[in-house]
């Protein structure tokens, strides 16, 4: 299966609403899966609207237990980065990242690690394929653990279906790494402001560590010409594609807010160049 990551560091650039359009036109020539990978604050089901949803995976993770009474010497409480362990060995769940060190260090064996289910991955279906997406839990964060496991889901759920178009995290953190990891090509998109440029640096310098193609697409053009010459001539000097410039258009932002997708209701300016997008990004990968 190949798979197209889209990211944009920054939020606000139009990252998701791409998404879907690019999911639609990729399906109007191959069957496609999608997957929202911005955990827990996705947009994506509004878009695309699935139905007939089924729990596919539970993401857990792990939390410090004392399970036996001790002597308090406080060692877990001095370990603990998170402030979330006192010094009787009392655990603030919310708090604990799982990390494990108070467990280590605990010389009397006091503590262990236990498993709390965290979310949920659902596997819907769409009118243009399936799309997996999740549910956390209240007071639950994104992690780098849970986009691998949706990918992992993705790739065991999907068939033979040939491609995948991923909606990506936003910032340049760990579930960035996560979905960015093993894609076949990376689509960034940025718009023409100090810092989306700033982020679109720091991803391209991600991209590469990665080993992954990317290729750019600068949306909200008009925002700031100034800007959006600089990302040019930046794209020039390091030799990255600019696969797309689109203009900042108010009937997309009237399409998004009835519901729909650029491909269903935006301006039809836009949705011929986001078809040669599509054609674009199908024959880089
Ligand atoms: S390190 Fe172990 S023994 Fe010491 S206070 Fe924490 S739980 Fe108790
Ligand atoms: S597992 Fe890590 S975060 Fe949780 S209480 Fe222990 S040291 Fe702190």
């Amino acid at each position: 299966m190949k798979q197209v990551t889209v990211l944009s560091g920054k939020g606000g650039t139009g990252k998701t609403s791409l998404t879907a359009a690019l999911a639609q036109l990729f399906n109007r020539k191959h069957p496609v899966v999608v997957a929202d990978c911005d955990v827990g604050s996705g947009n994506l089901p509004l878009l695309l609207k699935p139905y007939g949803k089924t729990c596919m995976e539970l993401l857990s993770s792990s939390v410090a237990k004392k399970v036996t009474s001790c002597s308090r010497c406080g060692e877990c409480a001095e370990v603990c980065r998170f402030s979330a362990i006192n010094s009787r060995g009392e655990v603030d769940e919310i708090r604990c990242e799982g990390c494990g060190s108070c467990v280590y260090v605990c010389p009397e064996d006091a503590l262990r690690l236990k498993g709390v289910t965290s979310g949920k991955i659902f596997q819907s279906q769409t009118l243009i394929g399936d799309l997996f997406h999740t549910k956390l839990q209240p007071g639950e964060e994104a992690t780098g653990r849970f986009v691998a496991k949706i990918k992992d889901s993705l790739q065991k759920f999907s068939g033979s279906v040939g491609y995948a178009i991923i909606d990506g995290p936003p910032g340049i953190g760990c579930p960035v790494v996560a979905a960015a990891r093993n894609s076949d090509l990376i689509l960034v998109v940025t718009e023409p402001t100090l810092s989306a440029f700033a982020d679109l640096k720091r991803l391209l310098e991600l991209t590469e560590q990665l080993d992954v193609a990317a290729v750019i697409c600068l949306n909200k053009l008009d925002l700031n010409p100034k800007i959006a010459a600089k990302i040019r001539s930046f794209c020039d000097r390091k030799g990255i594609l600019l696969a797309c410039e689109l203009p900042y258009d108010k009937r997309v932002v009237s399409a998004l807010r009835a519901g729909k997708t650029i491909v269903e209701n935006g301006p039809e300016e836009l949705v011929k160049k986001l078809k040669e997008l599509q054609e674009y990004v199908e024959e880089q990968i």
